[in-house]
């Protein structure tokens, strides 16, 4: 019988794959048979995770990609299809940056900057793959959004305002490209345990440090603890399978019981 949630012939693009979520991804993913491409400005980080990945008898390659620049982005989709052997089956746009301010304090370089990466960038990255999955009849794209793109939360306008657009782009374009055999959806985590969350901007934000900051994401989630990257790469290894396939134009919460931040 086969395995609804293998992954042996996705073709899997994840951009932010240097750590955090997206390294947890491409892991899982590689586990359970993908071919993956992981992106990110950094390539030391990405090396490593290919070479890991690899090792283990996964497939990996790394190329460093900075989604904001629109050449760079225009060479991708036919340097991993190449790469991978064939088009290019699931698009994860994970690749995110956070800076928390309050409203009257973001610059509008900062607003320019979160949009640029959150928001653009995911466009970008669509735009580059899309035509070839239209092409083949088939593909899925998961966009990293947050609960921060469906409720409201104090001291981060521009990053809330950045995953709504995510969330809103998710159920749009899954409406025009359902019938071509696309399916798009997000994924929508609360407090993850990775560095974007122990930055130091949101312990200034918040008046604490790095332990504060943990103490209070324990104490606000009903679960009692942070959600893990595995389990956030749990949620796109089904929405990346055939068992999510009748999913489309979703954005999934996963924030242990955590609706407001
Ligand atoms: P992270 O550990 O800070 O990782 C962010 C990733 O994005 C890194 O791989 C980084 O790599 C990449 N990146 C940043 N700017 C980029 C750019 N211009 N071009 C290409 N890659 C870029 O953050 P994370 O927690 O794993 O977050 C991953 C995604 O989940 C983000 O979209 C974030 O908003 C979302 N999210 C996180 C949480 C949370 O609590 N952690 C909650 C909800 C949603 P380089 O720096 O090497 O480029």
């Amino acid at each position: 019988m086969s395995d609804i949630f293998s992954l042996s012939n996705v073709r899997a693009v994840i951009t932010g794959a240097s750590r955090g979520i997206g390294s947890a991804i491409a892991e899982e993913f590689a586990k359970r048979g993908a071919s993956v491409v992981l992106l990110a400005r950094s390539t030391s980080e990405i090396d490593l995770l290919a070479e890991t990945i690899n090792s283990n008898g996964g497939r990996a390659f790394a190329r460093s990609l900075d989604v904001t620049d629109a050449d760079q982005v225009a060479k991708i989709e036919s340097w991993a299809s190449d790469v991978l052997n064939g088009p290019v089956s699931v698009l994860i746009n994970n690749a995110g940056i956070y800076i928390p301010n309050r409203f009257m304090d973001y610059s509008a370089l900062e607003w320019e900057h979160i949009f640029d990466v959150n928001v653009f960038g995911a466009v970008r990255m669509t735009n580059a793959f899309l035509p070839k999955m239209i092409e083949a009849g088939d593909g899925k794209i998961i966009n990293m959004s947050s609960t921060a793109g469906k409720y409201g939360s104090m001291n981060q306008s521009a990053y809330n305002a950045s995953k709504h657009a995510l969330v809103g782009i998710t159920r749009c374009l899954a409406l025009e490209t359902a019938a071509q055999g696309i399916r798009v959806n997000a994924i929508c985590p609360g407090f993850v345990d990775t560095d974007l969350l122990t930055s130091s901007a949101l312990g200034e934000i918040l008046g604490t440090d790095e332990a504060g900051i943990r103490s209070m994401i324990d104490q606000r989630t009903p679960i009692g603890r942070a959600v893990t990257v595995s389990e956030v790469a749990a949620l796109a290894v089904y929405l990346a399978s055939a068992g999510g396939d009748a999913m489309t134009g979703i954005a999934l919460t996963l924030a242990g019981g955590l609706i407001l931040i």
